[in-house]
């Protein structure tokens, strides 16, 4: 039979999602335009470049 549901305090249940949560190293690869760590999947940050083409041409001052 069931149980009555027992509201869990904030901090019991942040304490439950707590322990399924992992901290994971940030993770970059090279740039193979410029070789500048960039995270993947993400434009480079220092030449802007992705997949092979500059995406996001930096903008000199
Ligand atoms: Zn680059």
């Amino acid at each position: 039979m069931a149980v009555p549901y027992g509201r869990k305090s904030r901090s019991k249940s942040r304490m439950r999602r707590a322990a399924n949560m992992k901290y994971s190293a940030m993770s970059y690869v090279s740039c193979s335009n410029c070789g500048a760590p960039k995270m993947p999947h993400y434009a480079c940050g220092a030449c802007g470049a992705y997949a092979g083409r500059v995406a996001r041409p930096r903008i000199e001052e």
